[in-house]
């Protein structure tokens, strides 16, 4: 029989697949996918539920019901004074995931290079490959997450179409500031390129620092697309509602890609994420202060269970350099230990690169109950005493 798709049959199951499937196998305290373990917002619960009872249940508009547009538009005037015109700037998608697919299929002509900073979400670079782009990686490492400037400037050519850029970046969970900005986008104008933002953790930001869309800087707006995730915003992560922010000559070509992908995105869950959208100042707010609580706890207790943390600026993610308790494995043997040995399951960052460099952090998903976060620090603890 002649042979399956070449590029996406080379990859295996994600690693967040398998750690979870490991942990429930294992009745291990889950900390490595990132999803959290309550129910959602109550709230948008009740809509969606009641939406879906009174209908109505046939396709809605391609490009997404009005009133949900409506409200991506003016969350990009309340947070970032980014004025938007919804009916040809806005798009709604199933999760993020689609609109980076639904950008990637559309922009990239097979050639056209692609610049991705490592470490990379999983399905980047899959998708740019099996688009025909030429993936050109600039790699951060840990513990500093600097910006390579000089590798950045090395990795755009007159080729590039497109850079996909992650802040608050998974897993780094650097918040790229306005100088690092200023820099990537003067990169995008010199070599008139794209720049596709992925963005969905734009409102988990830590420290008082906040979070910039590239978007908003001079000569940016014509360039960028802005991508949101529901999943993130309103920490419903089977929701798989994204939203994108585009000038209009780009959503015109990306809503062609979303023509052909899904078409649409269930309706009584776009009602419910435009309420969300919709919330006072004070819902994102506390978002954001619940996770800092929440990293603070995890970084407090797995430091005086001997681990060396990494500063966590934004995400809900946490890592931690297993060299600390004296583990000389790489990463990947460190992960399936302690699932195995500790009850808990984290997520290698190795797995977030191509080639694996150092191999020797691992990733903690923090947006589950205190309870939880300290029994699986107690677990670590007890493990590596
Ligand atoms: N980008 C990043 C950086 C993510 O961490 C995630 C979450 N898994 C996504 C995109 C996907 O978002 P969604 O679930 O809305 O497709
Ligand atoms: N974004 C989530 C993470 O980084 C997982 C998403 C997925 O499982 N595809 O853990």
């Amino acid at each position: 029989m002649k042979p399956v798709n070449s590029v996406l049959s080379s990859y295996g199951v994600t690693v967040f697949e398998t750690m979870s499937r490991l942990a429930m196998e294992m009745d291990a305290i889950n900390l490595g996918q990132g999803f959290p373990d309550d129910n959602g917002p109550e709230n948008l619960r009740l809509m969606a539920a009641e939406a879906v009872i009174n209908g109505p249940n046939q396709y809605p508009p391609m490009l997404g019901i009005p009133e949900l547009r409506q409200a991506v538009a003016e969350h990009n005037k309340r947070f970032y004074d980014l004025d938007v015109d919804w009916q040809t700037e806005t798009m709604v998608t199933c999760g993020a995931t689609e609109s980076l697919t639904d950008c990637i299929l559309a922009l990239i002509e097979p050639g056209d290079e692609v610049v991705l900073i490592e470490p990379l979400y999983d399905s980047y670079l899959p998708m740019v490959r099996r688009a025909g782009g030429i993936p050109k990686l600039v790699r951060l490492e840990p513990p500093n997450w600097e910006l390579p400037r000089d590798a950045l400037a090395d990795a755009f050519s007159s080729k590039t179409k497109m850079i996909l850029l992650n802040s608050p970046q998974n897993p780094a969970t650097k918040v790229y500031d306005r100088n690092e900005l200023q820099f990537i986008a003067d990169l995008v104008i010199k070599h008139d390129a794209y720049a596709v933002c992925d963005e969905v953790y734009e409102h988990i930001v830590f420290d008082g620092d906040q979070h910039i869309p590239l978007m908003t800087l001079p000569g940016m707006r014509d360039r960028c697309v802005r991508i949101g995730s529901a999943g993130k915003t309103f920490s419903m992560t089977a929701w798989k509602v994204g939203y994108m922010t585009a000038p209009a000559n780009l959503l015109g070509a990306i809503a062609k890609a979303h023509q052909f992908v899904t078409f649409t995105t269930p309706t009584n869950l776009q009602r419910a994420v435009a309420m969300g959208l919709e919330q006072e100042d004070s819902y994102f707010a506390g978002l954001c202060a619940t996770q800092e609580a929440k990293r603070d706890r995890i970084r407090d207790a797995l430091d005086e269970a001997g681990f060396e943390t990494l500063y966590t600026a934004g995400t809900y993610f946490l890592s931690v350099d297993i060299r600390s308790v004296g583990f000389e494995g790489g990463d990947v043997a460190f992960c399936e230990h302690i699932i195995r040995e500790a009850g808990v399951a984290a997520i290698p960052l190795s797995a977030f690169y191509q080639k694996n460099g150092q191999p020797h952090f691992a990733r903690f998903c923090f947006c589950k109950q205190d309870s939880i976060l300290d029994e699986a620090a107690a677990r670590l603890k007890n493990h590596f005493a």
